[in-house]
């Protein structure tokens, strides 16, 4: 049986004590099951209270939404890798659109933050995808294979294999429009065998991009998927709790 993993970005929303409350709720209402892991990507804030409300279940694990590439120092506003970690973060989305679409991460800055999260022993989750001009110009593997040179193309193979990707075309972002399973399961493709020809024994690639209830029986279809990473359809403890129990055929 293939092992999936759930991982909700809560992006900015939810503080320490609705972190707290979602969580009670969330373990209330989705025991834990084998081959099925759940991540959670509170606010900074929310980090500590987060990873104190999962202490119990192994099945689930929070990590922290972006990171400075500096251990420490006076970069005011800013959260480190090993900071994150002190907070309870196991894992770290690293290159999410919206830091490169809002705030302006550069490919460059995507390297030095990954970089910054495997040497403080965090798991990164690499997020790689194009614009919609991109795809209509026929670019989208050049994009992603851009963007997984820039940010692991220094990395052996087992420091690659630490790395999970997330495939997350932009277009789909928040905007309800999901990529179909098998255009997804082709740029996965690719990625995989980017991550393999570069000496990765253990490749795990999710799909993102307004994953909902509504879609995710035919995403969780695609061979190629190991897993979702989801945003607005994770916000609400109840309907996240029903999406990670999705059945499989
Ligand atoms: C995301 O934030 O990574 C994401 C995929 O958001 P949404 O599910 O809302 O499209």
């Amino acid at each position: 049986m293939k092992s999936l993993l759930f991982a909700a970005n809560w992006k900015m929303h939810l503080g320490p004590g609705e972190a707290r409350a979602y969580l009670k709720a969330f373990r209330a209402r989705c025991p834990r099951r084998d081959g099925r892991e759940v991540w959670f990507f509170p606010p900074a804030v929310s980090l500590e209270a987060a990873a104190d409300a999962v202490r119990e279940r192994a099945d689930l694990l929070v990590g922290v939404q972006d990171v400075y590439w500096e251990p420490k120092g006076a970069y005011t506003g800013a959260i480190s890798a090993p900071l994150a970690a002190q907070a309870g973060a196991k894992a770290a989305l690293v290159g999410h659109s919206e830091r490169r679409h809002v705030f302006g991460d550069t490919d460059e800055d995507t390297q030095k933050k990954l970089g910054a999260v495997l040497a403080a022993g965090v798991t990164p989750v690499l997020c790689v995808g194009e614009t919609l001009a991109e795809r209509e110009a026929g670019h989208t593997l050049a994009v992603v294979h851009r963007q997984l040179a820039a940010a692991l193309g220094g990395l052996d193979g087992a420091k690659l294999g630490r790395v999970t990707v997330a495939y997350e075309p932009v277009w789909a972002i928040g905007t309800g429009r999901n990529a179909t399973p098998q255009d997804a399961g082709v740029v996965q493709r690719a990625i995989r065998t980017w991550l393999t020809s570069h000496g990765a024994a253990v490749t795990r690639v999710l799909y993102g991009g307004s994953v909902s209830l509504t879609n995710i029986v035919e995403l969780l279809a695609e061979p190629e998927l190991d897993g979702v990473l989801v945003g607005g359809a994770s916000l609400d403890a109840e309907g996240w709790a029903q999406l990670v129990q999705t059945p499989t055929g």
